[in-house]
């Protein structure tokens, strides 16, 4: 009987460590709902920034104006890249995160440009190919927020006016620890 007790102690020990640590990982699972096993950058647009992407280049048109999307998905050493650019490599300034910062780099933003009759790219915000008195840059900006994209053109302090995003309220650090929005969220 105590060599009996001696063999099963032991495993009893090891079973409740085993159950505590799988409660431990579902209890993790249940906070990052929408995990995905690889953290890392995305390798194409979100299904709802890329549906948005191609009606605000539709609706564009119905105004005269031809938007070219320059930038979408961005990985992490693009971003890298782009960060050093008027830091440690020539140019000016474009962008104030670095790899992993960037909703670029999760593939939720979109930067544009406009592109005038001749298929020349206009990257002048006060452009009004269309003449209507408007900016044709403002338009566009307008047409993405009336689609639910976020305009760099809008933010305080370093404005970036060809960016676009949609976050579906998830921060930077949110996104680095993995947490996705729903792939199909509409
Ligand atoms: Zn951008």
């Amino acid at each position: 009987m105590r060599k009996l007790q001696q063999i099963l102690l032991p495993w009893l020990l090891i079973s409740v460590f085993l159950i505590i640590l799988f409660q431990l990982y579902q209890g993790q699972n249940e906070e990052y709902t929408d995990q995905r096993e690889d953290v890392g950058a995305a390798t194409e647009l979100h299904p709802t920034v890329e549906e948005k992407k191609n009606k605000l280049i539709e609706q564009a048109v119905t105004k005269d104006i031809h938007v070219v999307i320059t930038d979408d998905v961005r990985s992490f050493e693009r971003q890298e890249e782009l960060y050093q650019q008027g830091r440690a490599t020539d140019g000016e300034i474009v962008t104030y995160a670095q790899g992993g910062e960037s909703y670029h780099n999760y593939g939720l933003a979109i930067d544009y440009a406009l592109e005038n009759k001749n298929g020349e790219l206009i990257w002048d915000i006060h452009y009004d190919g269309n003449n209507n008195n408007q900016s044709d840059w403002f338009e566009v900006a307008n047409i993405a927020k009336n689609l639910g994209f976020e305009w760099g053109g809008d933010w305080e302090g370093f404005k970036d006016y060809p960016h676009l995003q949609i976050t579906f309220g998830l921060s930077i650090e949110q996104l680095q620890r993995g947490i996705r929005p729903k792939p199909a969220q509409e």
